[in-house]
């Protein structure tokens, strides 16, 4: 079993360390990242310009690669052919603040794991609640835990082609999380206010800031899990598609 391990934090962010190191009684694990910070970038495929990759070593020792491009380009170039070995599976984080929701439309940590379903491998993404107004220090030991439980999960039984995992763990001591629950995608309450004020040679400038997101989700969604206790693990998939609408807007004169 050969295991990618990726992220949208950069190379250096600590929650990519504590993933790989929790992968590696797994199997053979390589680490291939953006070189920088890419988060709420999305997914991302750049064709514009070459990329570089460099050798890296992790704060323990461990080698890795970083890339200068997109986390999604990471995880296609480490399945098109830049690890002397295919990957089997791709896990991606452990990312320090939650990806529930709409979170989701924006998260370079689930780009991650759809990249790697586009190429019919098996993802799983993994966030940690960190924004949570009861989380003191954001600690990736707990997620990093569940991280492994998931991924042998997955090892064992398979997913189903095309289908991905978004793994989301309370900002809890591990003593505390009352266990794992499937859900599916909740929805996202953004707190965002247009920050605007004048740069020192008198034009506007804007800036997105606001309060951290809330969320509105009953107890069988992502938010709810979490607002419970629970590890939330949502199946995902590519297909976009809102199938109930196929019918009713083919009724429509277009
Ligand atoms: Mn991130």
């Amino acid at each position: 079993m050969h295991i990618l391990v990726t992220n949208d934090d950069g190379v250096q962010a600590p929650g990519l360390l504590a993933l790989a190191e929790a992968m590696r009684p797994l199997g053979r694990v390589s680490v291939v990242a953006p070189d920088r910070n890419w988060s709420i970038a999305g997914h991302a495929k750049t064709l514009s310009r070459p990329l570089r990759v460099n050798e890296v070593r992790l704060a323990d020792g461990s080698q890795a690669l970083s890339c200068d491009g997109a986390p999604s380009d990471c995880v296609a170039l480490a399945l098109m052919g830049l690890l002397d070995e295919k990957p089997d599976l791709v896990v991606s984080g452990i990312n320090p603040t939650a990806n529930m929701g709409d979170d989701i439309t924006y998260s370079g940590t689930v780009a991650n794991a759809m990249e790697a379903a586009i190429s019919g491998l098996p993802a799983v993404a993994v966030s940690v609640d960190g924004l949570d107004s009861s989380c003191k220090t954001v600690e990736f030991a707990a997620a990093a835990h569940f991280g492994r439980r998931v991924v042998q999960q997955v090892i064992d039984n398979g997913l189903p082609l095309r289908v991905y995992l978004n793994v989301n763990v309370p900002c809890l001591p591990l003593g505390e999380i009352l266990g794992c629950v499937v859900t599916r995608q909740g929805k996202r309450l953004y707190f965002d206010e247009l920050i605007k004020r004048i740069d020192p040679f008198g034009r506007p400038y804007y800036w997105i800031g606001g309060d951290p997101p809330g969320g509105e989700g009953e107890a069988d969604t992502d938010v709810g899990a979490l607002a419970a206790g629970y590890v939330s693990i949502t199946p995902l998939q590519l297909d976009l598609t809102e199938h109930h609408e196929i019918e009713n807007l083919s009724r429509r004169q277009w």
